[in-house]
């Protein structure tokens, strides 16, 4: 009884709710509650060869395999996430997309070739100003679930951020 009122005392000065819709019925490890996860639209590209991403590199260069994880839709949740990714200096948001990136091209098995993630590098002043390179988040919350290492292993801009806690979901 103690032990579980210590464990919810944090949360009155520092709630723990879902990014998505704001309810504090999740988990302690979850960035978004179940529901929130399941309204994400997921694309299945990355299972399927010739995906309408790889469509779009023929005959510009040569690709082996592209996707994307999901649609991106105006005023959607996942507008909200990337804005808070990229503007609001929302880490989590990169770690959990990376993590859901992680399992479907763990899952596709089209991909189990690539030895290493490679973030793009992001403009020195604009990753200044932003504090992170928002691809390496991505890419570190992709090699969470998918188990390929980072090129550079830690974000470029030594952000001193933790590394999210193993088995994350959600
Ligand atoms: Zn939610």
């Amino acid at each position: 009884m103690i032990r579980q009122w210590l464990q919810s005392f944090p949360h009155l000065f520092y709630p723990h709710v879902c990014e998505g819709c704001g309810t504090d019925t999740l988990y302690e490890h979850q960035f978004l509650c179940s529901r929130c996860v399941h309204r994400l639209p997921e694309t299945k590209f990355f299972a399927a060869a010739g995906n309408p991403v790889e469509k779009l590199f023929y005959g510009r260069c040569d690709v082996t395999a592209a996707g994307a994880a999901f649609y991106f839709t105006k005023h959607s949740l996942l507008q909200h996430l990337l804005m808070q990714l990229k503007y609001r200096g929302n880490r989590e948001a990169g770690y959990f997309l990376g993590r859901m990136m992680g399992r479907v091209l763990a899952a596709s098995g089209r991909f189990d070739a690539v030895d290493l993630l490679v973030p793009l590098p992001l403009n020195p002043r604009r990753e200044f100003e932003r504090g992170y390179n928002q691809a390496s988040l991505l890419c570190r919350g992709i090699s969470e679930t998918w188990h390929k290492p980072v090129l550079g292993g830690r974000p470029s801009s030594g952000s001193g951020s933790p590394i999210p806690k193993p088995g994350r979901t959600g």
